[in-house]
């Protein structure tokens, strides 16, 4: 198998995440400048020449092209799965000096930047498996700006449902134009800790204006997206009508001493792309 032509596919999932936005996020933002008016609309207009001549031009849309995160469907059958990870992070080495990206990875204690975007634990990749033989890898680049809105509350069950929105709606209003609204919240419900956290950046996959399959939840969204939209804190936070493009919750089992609720927090740049891998080493991106 030719590795190094998955490493190209690699750097292909990444420009594509970098350079062109998904097209329910271009859908969901042109809906939004139609509604906005005055200044809420000036940022949404440069929002999206933003994204036409990043397209265009093949170069990311902002200067922050975030940590480098993927998430993996392995199928058990693919016979090289040991490699992957190392695909991966030459991929993204590689992707670096090429697309380019910004070297966004330092550590913590030594300020020290390898300049080429990976780390310890970075890139960050998270691995499940799967039933067949592909790979299906979705390249999530997280800017910090929206990343530092993150939020996690351990709230007491007896607050329920109704203080879990409130919760959420709070922690929107206190983020106000930091994450470069409007945003995609993406919320996860119930596990522990870190399981909260991690549905909701999971969620963050689902494309913009699908719903939850459970009706319930998906009253929720709505309610949420309606909620902090009602705020006004609008497109980069300098008032209007769109501050969030949606709302998406996943949810866990719970402890039934816990009620955790994770925010991840994404911003207009809300860059996804998928590729798959086939056993024989083709892909592609899209
Ligand atoms: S939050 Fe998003 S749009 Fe704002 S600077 Fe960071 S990556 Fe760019």
């Amino acid at each position: 198998m030719d590795f190094e032509y998955i490493e190209l596919g690699i750097i292909e999932l990444i420009r594509k995440a970098e350079t062109e936005l998904p097209e329910d996020v271009i859908k969901a933002l042109k809906s939004a400048y139609d509604i906005e008016d005055d200044i809420a609309k000036t940022q949404i207009d440069a929002i999206l020449k933003t994204i036409d001549l990043a397209k265009k031009t093949k170069r990311p849309m902002c200067q922050d092209t975030g940590i480098q995160t993927f998430f993996v469907d392995v199928g058990i059958d693919f016979p090289h799965i040991k490699k992957l990870k190392k695909i991966i992070l030459n991929g993204v080495k590689r992707a670096t000096d090429e697309i380019p990206l910004r070297p966004n990875t330092v550590d913590p204690f030594t300020g020290v930047n390898h300049k080429d975007n990976t780390g310890d634990f970075i890139p960050y990749i998270t691995w499940d498996f799967v039933e067949g033989s592909d790979v299906h890898i979705v390249s999530l680049p997280k800017g910090g700006g929206s990343e530092n809105m993150s939020k996690l509350g351990m709230l007491k069950p007896g607050v329920g449902i109704e203080g879990v929105k409130d919760f959420i709606v709070e922690e929107m209003i206190k983020a106000a134009g930091n994450p470069c609204p409007p945003t995609v919240v993406g919320v996860g419900i119930g596990g522990g800790a870190d399981l909260a956290l991690k549905l909701g950046k999971k969620s963050l996959l689902r494309p913009v204006g699908v719903r939850n399959k459970d009706k319930k939840i998906a009253d929720i969204e709505m309610e949420l997206i309606n909620r902090i939209n009602a705020t006004g804190i609008g497109p980069m936070g300098l008032g209007g009508k769109t501050t969030v493009l949606d709302v998406h919750i996943e949810k866990a089992h719970r402890h039934p001493a816990s009620l955790p609720v994770g925010i991840a927090v994404q911003c207009w740049a809300d860059r996804r792309a998928n590729m798959i891998i086939h056993k024989d080493g083709t892909w592609e991106v899209k």
